[in-house]
Parts: C-alpha cells; sequence; structure tokens
C-alpha cells in the first residue's frame, strides 16, 4: 500500500491527512511542534498515526510520497534528507488536486491575495454557487476535497504552497502584483520568487485563464519568459492596449469574455489597491458566467475583510479605520492613498528595514498628526519629526488610542496602519487589530 507521510499537523496537514486516509493510503502525520487539539481530534477519530514535537525518521523517510505545511522550510533537515533519497515532497494543495474534478480559480500576489480571494468567494457564493474557499484562508482544500463535492474552490496560494505544485491545474490564476517579500525563503534571490509566483499557470491550456496587473513593472516584464499557454485578461488602471479591465468615465468596464460595467462609485471596496483587487474579481466571475446583476451586487455588498482598511467606529464625528494588516509600507501607502479625509496615523512596530521616504509626500498631504506605536520608536522620530507634523509616543493600544480620541478633530479618520510586523508589542497582527477595536468600541 502506497505510503504518505504528511508533515507539519496545522489546517493544511491535518486536512491532507484526512483526504490521505479517505483514499486507502497509509498515512503518518509528524509535526515538529505540538499538535493543536482539534487537529489531533481530527487525526485520532480516523484512525490516522500522528506524532508531535519531532520527526522520526524511521517513519519518514520510508515514505513513497510527503505532503509538505508550507511552513516548513526546504531547507530543513527532514526536507533535505527526503530530497537526497529522491522521495517526492509536494503541497496540500497539489494532493487535492488529484481528487477533485471542481473547477479551480487560484489567487496569488505579494499584496491583495486574502481580499481578492475573499471578493471573488462572496460573489461566487452570493450568485448561489456551490463553492469551496481555501489555501491560506479557510478550511484546507484537502479537507473540503474528502468531506465536501464543491464545483469550484477559489483559492488562495502564497508562493510557498506554489513551490510544491508540479502537476496542479488553475482553470483561472489571478496574479495580483510582485514586489519583493519573504526573499530569505528564496536564497535571497528575486527571480526565483518570481519564478514561484509564475508556477500558477503552470499546465494551464488555452482554454484556462490567466488574469493580472498589466501595469505591474515585473509581471509585464516576465510574462513571455514562462510558456503561458491561458488566454490572457490582463486589467489596468485605464484604458490601454490589451486590458481588458480598466476604469474609464468613473465606470469599472470589462470587456470580455461578456461586456460588463458599474460605477465606480458603487464599489464597497474603496482605494486604488482596491480596484484592482474588483477587477480582478469582477473578471473571474465574468469568466465563470455569472450574471451581471450578480456580479455588481456582490461588488457593492461586500462587507471586506478583518484587519484590511476595516472601519470600526465613527466616534464624535471622528472615523476610526483598522489597517493592522498593513506590515509594509507598500500597504501604507494604499491606504493613505484612499482615504478621504484629514488622518491621524497611529504607525509603528517591528520594522523589516522600511525606507520611510516611500509614504514620505502622503503622509505630508494627508496626515495632521502622527502617533508612534511601538517598543522602540526611535526610527520614526528620527525620520517623521523634522518634517514638522505633531508625533506622539506611545507604547500600548490604550495609550494610542486614548491619545487618538484625544488629538483628533471632527471630520477626521484616525487610521491604524503600521507599515511594521506586531511582535514587539502584540502577539501578530490580528491581536494588534483586535485590541484597537475593543478600545476604540470603549471609549
Ligand atoms: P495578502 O493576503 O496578499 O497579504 P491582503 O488582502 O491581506 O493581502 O492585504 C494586505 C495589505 O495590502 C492590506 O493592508 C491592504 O491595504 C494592502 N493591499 C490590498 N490589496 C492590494 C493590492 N492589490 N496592491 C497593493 N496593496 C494591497
Amino acid at each position: 500500500m502506497k505510503r504518505i507521510v504528511i508533515l507539519g499537523a496545522g489546517e493544511s496537514g491535518a486536512g491532507a491527512a484526512v483526504l490521505a486516509r479517505k483514499q486507502g493510503f497509509d498515512v503518518f502525520v509528524s509535526d515538529m511542534s505540538l499538535i493543536k487539539d482539534e487537529y489531533k481530534e481530527m487525526l485520532t477519530s480516523r484512525n490516522i498515526p500522528w506524532e508531535e514535537g519531532k520527526h522520526t525518521e524511521e517513519l519518514i523517510l520510508n515514505a513513497d510520497e510527503v505532503i509538505k505545511s508550507p511552513g516548513i522550510p526546504n531547507e530543513a533537515p527532514v526536507i533535505i534528507k527526503l530530497k537526497e533519497k529522491g522521495i517526492p515532497v509536494i503541497s496540500e494543495i497539489e494532493f487535492a488536486g488529484r481528487y477533485t474534478q471542481a473547477k479551480m480559480i487560484c489567487i496569488t500576489g505579494s499584496n491583495g491575495k486574502t481580499t481578492t480571494t475573499s471578493l471573488i468567494y462572496h460573489i461566487f457564493k452570493s450568485a448561489g454557487f456551490h463553492v469551496g474557499l481555501a489555501g491560506n484562508i479557510g478550511n484546507s482544500l484537502a479537507y473540503q476535497v474528502a468531506e465536501k463535492n464543491y464545483d469550484y474552490y477559489v483559492i488562495e496560494l502564497s508562493s510557498f504552497q506554489l513551490d510544491n505544485m508540479y502537476n496542479f491545474r488553475a482553470n483561472i490564476a489571478v496574479l495580483m502584483n510582485i514586489t519583493p517579500d519573504h526573499l530569505d525563503r528564496y536564497d535571497h534571490n528575486m527571480q526565483n520568487y518570481i519564478n514561484a509566483k509564475f508556477r500558477i499557470t503552470r499546465n494551464q491550456t488555452p482554454e484556462d485563464a490567466f488574469i493580472f496587473w498589466n501595469d505591474d513593472p515585473i509581471v509585464r516584464e516576465e510574462l513571455k519568459k514562462h510558456g503561458i499557454e491561458a488566454h490572457l485578461y490582463p486589467f489596468a488602471e485605464t484604458p490601454e492596449k490589451d486590458a481588458v479591465g480598466y476604469v474609464e468615465k468613473e465606470k469599472i468596464v470589462i470587456t470580455e469574455p461578456i461586456a460588463f460595467n458599474m460605477e465606480q462609485e458603487e464599489l464597497a471596496l474603496t482605494g486604488k489597491h482596491n480596484l484592482y483587487n474588483s477587477l480582478a474579481a469582477g473578471i473571474s466571475a465574468n469568466l465563470a458566467g455569472i450574471r451581471k446583476e450578480d456580479i455588481r451586487k456582490a461588488l457593492a455588498d461586500f462587507k471586506g475583510v478583518e484587519h484590511r482598511l476595516e472601519k470600526v467606529a465613527r466616534v464624535r464625528g471622528v472615523d476610526y479605520v483598522n489597517d493592522s494588516k498593513a506590515t509594509n509600507i507598500n500597504s501604507c501607502w494604499y491606504a493613505l492613498q484612499s482615504m478621504q479625509t484629514k488622518v491621524v496615523l497611529i504607525l509603528g512596530g517591528t520594522d523589516k528595514g522600511n525606507d520611510y521616504n516611500e509614504v514620505k509626500d502622503l503622509v505630508i498631504e494627508k496626515c495632521t498628526q502622527l502617533i508612534f506605536l511601538g517598543k522602540d520608536n526611535s526610527k520614526l522620530h528620527h525620520f517623521f519629526d523634522p518634517l514638522g507634523i505633531p508625533v506622539h509616543d506611545t507604547h500600548s493600544m490604550k495609550e494610542a488610542v486614548d491619545t487618538a480620541y484625544r488629538i483628533a478633530k471632527k471630520g477626521e479618520t484616525v487610521l491604524l496602519s503600521p507599515c511594521c510586523a506586531s511582535f514587539d508589542l502584540f502577539k501578530n497582527y490580528e491581536d494588534r487589530g483586535t485590541q484597537f477595536k475593543e478600545y476604540v468600541k470603549a471609549l
């Protein structure tokens, strides 16, 4: 009997084990860390053997095939040993793709994956399609393939998942953008990271679709290098050569495969970055044959994703917006750019080598005051103090929100868009955003 070993028992690993068991394989799960109770239960109730806190080589190196969680780096000793022995290592998505005939809509990019994936899922679901949400969000694809029988899956793919995909075929592939990220896991070689992203087009045929942002210099430059066979659906901010999705006279226009338009101001998501996300989602839905009225309605009533430019409350004429997921400068730039009012910006945290010059002009144009929120705010002081905008030093979310409440003027927006990771003062960006919302709601 074919032996499948699964490394990592989080959402994707546990789901892969459930599917592998259902397919009748000899299955073993091994996790170097402790496994969450819900996943232990999922494995134990199906008689799937597992271990935690170690990788026992005798139980792993006898595998016919290994499914690796995206969190485990390729340089992990156990992965190197597997490669030496020539044992194939694949991702959970690759494995799950073998056992379903459902149509696959896959989204990748450096920024905007979760928003676009959620928006596409919302459109399909609102239109009454039998659809699952998978990849980095929702339940694992493998689990859903084992336990549900959806006609469509909308899948958020990180470059790490794409790395271990070989025969998987995306019927609709979406590439939002490519900017440097996670280079530590790509030998600090940008081309390796780009190649990983372009793997989303592997195995696509002329019947499939490749949707991408046509103004991204890297994507455009790379397009010809990857032997893409899929039909191309480029989108851009303005009508330009080739683009099949764009804005013209304040309307969103999609020309293929079915002509579609709607007023830009009806879109639920605001800001330029979200215009791209809405265009990509609109084209995907259009390709699946969803009726225009249904696409329009869903693009207009989408509630957004938590911690991404999320409206929290209006208190005494001041709006509070939680963009805690903005952990790099690029996303803060888009957040500021989308603001319609003057802004009190809360920023700071664990700096990953930011060059604040990228947001300098927008900060000068939009911000009336800055609130620094980090263990060590010295780099922020060094850069922003000379701009002459009043700055305030805080070291906890409560202090930051209280300060914002004290200084923000009616008609302004208090925006948490930190440009930084959160690990100096918070568990993660979700914890940071949740604390922000709780203190705002308590005002
Ligand atoms: P990802 O899943 O790729 O991390 P998210 O949808 O979670 O992306 O958004 C992360 C951050 O990036 C948000 O703070 C948002 O403001 C910003 N963002 C969203 N969409 C885009 C886009 N298309 N281009 C650039 N930045 C974006």
